[in-house]
């Protein structure tokens, strides 16, 4: 594993210091150019913390995208619940919704994993929040846009 000190801008290249992590939302802001990326799933899993991790993010037909998230270091076999915070731009209906849901969505693994997928009918800001039984928590913010 790279230490996070080795670690790299996406965009400048600049090596970004630790304190330039956000470890609870896995964001970084580059302290040389202002570029905020994700930290990557496999520095994420290196860690201790529970952490929420994109790893799917794909258009499939007119209006309508997959949405994978990986959550790790969770609890084992726990109810896994999430709550979804989001302003969306409906893409059928030209509608702009602001609003939320939280659902029980399943259990996680013998190892602490989850894989939540969901699919998104419109473009727009995302805040997902992820939790066990246990207090686990780890949140993912997720902007898109059709293009
Ligand atoms: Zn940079």
């Amino acid at each position: 594993m790279a230490s996070p000190a080795e670690f790299r801008c996406a965009n400048c290249r600049a090596p970004i210091p630790s304190e330039a992590i956000n470890w609870t939302t896995g964001l970084i802001t580059c302290p040389y150019c202002g570029s905020i990326f994700a930290l990557p799933v496999d520095l994420r899993k290196a860690l201790p913390a529970p952490y929420a991790s994109l790893v799917e993010n794909r258009k499939v037909e007119p209006c309508k995208w997959h949405i994978g998230i990986e959550l790790g270091h969770f609890a084992a076999n726990q109810t896994i619940s999430v709550n979804s915070q989001y302003t969306e731009l409906r893409c059928e209906s030209g509608e702009l919704v602001h609003s939320g849901w939280s659902a029980e969505w399943g259990q996680s693994d013998e190892n602490g994993a989850f894989r939540f997928g969901v699919v998104h009918v419109g473009t727009g800001y995302y805040h997902y929040t992820f939790s066990d039984e246990t207090g686990n928590q780890a949140e993912f913010h997720l902007r898109t846009t059709d293009d």
